[in-house]
C-alpha cells in the first residue's frame, strides 16, 4: 500500500506543480514550461534505471511510471492547448539537449579518469551507463511523441471524439510500445529482470488513467476556453511535427517581393550597404542602377491593373535575364528596379543601355505598343561613398533621363551641376 501511495503521492505533486507552469504560460513564458520539462527528463531517466520499488504485480520504476507518463500527458495537453509548432521545441530540443550531454561526458571518458577524493568513489561507469540509456530513451521518446499526435488525431476520426477517450487511447498505445523498448535498452544496460517489464506496464496504464482524468478536469475547470476540435490529417501532423512544414516555405519568402519574386526594398537596405563596404575594403567600385518603367500609370489606366502586374513581371524577367550572376536586382517599389553591380565603373553604361534594350525589345502582345524604362547610374565611390546618397544620386540621374524623353540611360556622373 505504501508503495502505491508513494506513485500517487508524486503523481499529484508531478501534475499539480507542472499544470501550474504550464497555466502561468501566457505571463511568464512557455520557455520556463519547457525548462522544467527538460530538467525533469534528467532525472525521470537517471531514476528510471537506479530507483525501483516492489508492488503486488512487479518491480516498478517511479522515474518511469510517474515522470514518464506524465511528461506524455502534458506534451499532449500541450498539443491540444497549443499546436505541434510549439510541441516540436521541447521534443527537438530532448533530443538535441540529450545528445549533446552524451558527447559531453564522452570526450571526459576520453580524458580518462578524474583525480581521485579522499572518502568518495567517483564511478564513471555509471556515466557510461545513463549515457546510453539517454540516447535510446531519447529516441524512443521521439517516436512516442509524433506516435502519440497521430494516434490522437487519427481516434478522433474513428474510434471516439471525447478528448479524454482519445486521450487515453494513444496514451496506453504509445506507453505500451515504449515500455517493450525501453525495456529491452533498461535490460540490456542493467540486467534488471522481467518483472521490470509488466509490473512498469501495468503501473504506467494505472498513470495514463491518472493524468488523463487530471488533465480532463484541468482542460474543463481549469482552462475552458476553445479546444482544437478540428482533426488533422496525419500527413499534415507529421510535416508539421518534424520541421518539413510551410513554415519553412515562409521563411524562404521572406525578403521577397511576392509580384515578381524578386529581393524586396528590405534586402536592399541590407545588403547595399554591405556591398559597399566589402568594396571599400577591397578598393572596388559598385555600381547602382535605378530603372523606371516608362509611363507605367496609362498601361495600367489603358489595360487595367492585372494587365500592369503582368508587365512588371516580366519586365522583372527581362533584366534578371540580361543582368550578370553577381548582379543583385531588387523590386525598389510600384514600377521601379534598383540593380546593384559591384566591380563594374566601366561597363555600368553598357549594362544599363543592354537592360534598357531588352525591354523595348521584349514582346507584350496585350499591349499595342513596346514598354520601355528609364535608367539612372551612379556609382560608389565616385559619385558617393554612403549607400543612402548612392541612392539619391541614381534617382536624380533616373530623373534627368526622364526629363531627356524616357527610353534612356543617365548617368550621375552628367549631372554634376546638380546639388549633392
Ligand atoms: P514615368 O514615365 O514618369 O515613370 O511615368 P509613370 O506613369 O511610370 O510614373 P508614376 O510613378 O506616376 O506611376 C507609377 C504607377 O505604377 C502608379 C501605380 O499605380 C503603379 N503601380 C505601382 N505598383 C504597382 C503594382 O504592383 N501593380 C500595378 N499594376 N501597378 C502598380
Ligand atoms: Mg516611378
Ligand atoms: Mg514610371
Amino acid at each position: 500500500m505504501s508503495g502505491f501511495l508513494l506513485l500517487l503521492g508524486q503523481a499529484i505533486v508531478y501534475f499539480v506543480g507542472l499544470a501550474y507552469i504550464f497555466y502561468k504560460r501566457k505571463t511568464i513564458g512557455i520557455g520556463v514550461f519547457f525548462c522544467v520539462i527538460g530538467a525533469i527528463h534528467f532525472l525521470e531517466t537517471y531514476l528510471a534505471a537506479v530507483y525501483f520499488i516492489e508492488l503486488p504485480f512487479g518491480l516498478i520504476s517511479p522515474g518511469s511510471t510517474v515522470m514518464f507518463t506524465g511528461k506524455l500527458a502534458f506534451f499532449l495537453l500541450l498539443y491540444i492547448k497549443e499546436d505541434a509548432e510549439s510541441m516540436r521545441q521541447p521534443v527537438y530540443g530532448l533530443l538535441v539537449g540529450n545528445l549533446l550531454m552524451v558527447v559531453l561526458a564522452l570526450i571526459l571518458r576520453l580524458h580518462g579518469d578524474p583525480a581521485g577524493l579522499p572518502g568518495y568513489n567517483s564511478d564513471l561507469q555509471f556515466i557510461d551507463q545513463i549515457g546510453l540509456l539517454m540516447i535510446w530513451g531519447t529516441g524512443l521518446l521521439f517516436i512516442d511523441l509524433i506516435a502519440l499526435v497521430l494516434i490522437y488525431e487519427r481516434l478522433g476520426a474513428v474510434v471516439t471524439n471525447t478528448v479524454p477517450g482519445r486521450m487515453f487511447i494513444s496514451l496506453a498505445i504509445v506507453l505500451s510500445f515504449d515500455q517493450f523498448f525501453f525495456y529491452a535498452g533498461l535490460q540490456y544496460v542493467t540486467g534488471v529482470p522481467i518483472s521490470a517489464f509488466y509490473g512498469g506496464w501495468i503501473a504506467k496504464i494505472g498513470a495514463a488513467v491518472f493524468f488523463t482524468l487530471m488533465v480532463s478536469a484541468y482542460l474543463t475547470f481549469v482552462e475552458r476556453g476553445e479546444l482544437r476540435s478540428e482533426t488533422h490529417t496525419t500527413g499534415d501532423i507529421f510535416d508539421r511535427l518534424t520541421y518539413r512544414h510551410h513554415y519553412e516555405k515562409l521563411v524562404a519568402r521572406v525578403g521577397k517581393d511576392p509580384l515578381t519574386g524578386l529581393q524586396n526594398r528590405g534586402q536592399l537596405d541590407a545588403k547595399g550597404p554591405a556591398m559597399l563596404r566589402v568594396a571599400s575594403r577591397s578598393g572596388l567600385a559598385v555600381s547602382l542602377m535605378m530603372i523606371d518603367v516608362d509611363h507605367f500609370k496609362s498601361i495600367n489606366d489603358n489595360f487595367g491593373h492585372l494587365v500592369g502586374d503582368r508587365v512588371l513581371r516580366s519586365v522583372a524577367e527581362t533584366i534578371a535575364a540580361v543582368k550578370r550572376d553577381d548582379d543583385e536586382l531588387f523590386r525598389f517599389g510600384g514600377e521601379e528596379f534598383v540593380l546593384l553591380c559591384p566591380e563594374s565603373p566601366l561597363d555600368a553604361q553598357t549594362l544599363a543601355e543592354r537592360v534598357r534594350a531588352a525591354v523595348e525589345r521584349s514582346p507584350h502582345p496585350e499591349l499595342e505598343q513596346s514598354v520601355t524604362v528609364s535608367v539612372g547610374i551612379a556609382s560608389f565611390p565616385i559619385d558617393a561613398r554612403e549607400f543612402a546618397v548612392l541612392l539619391k544620386r541614381a534617382d536624380q540621374a533616373l530623373y534627368r533621363a526622364k526629363a531627356l524623353g524616357r527610353n534612356r540611360v543617365c548617368d550621375a556622373s552628367e549631372l554634376s551641376a546638380l546639388p549633392r
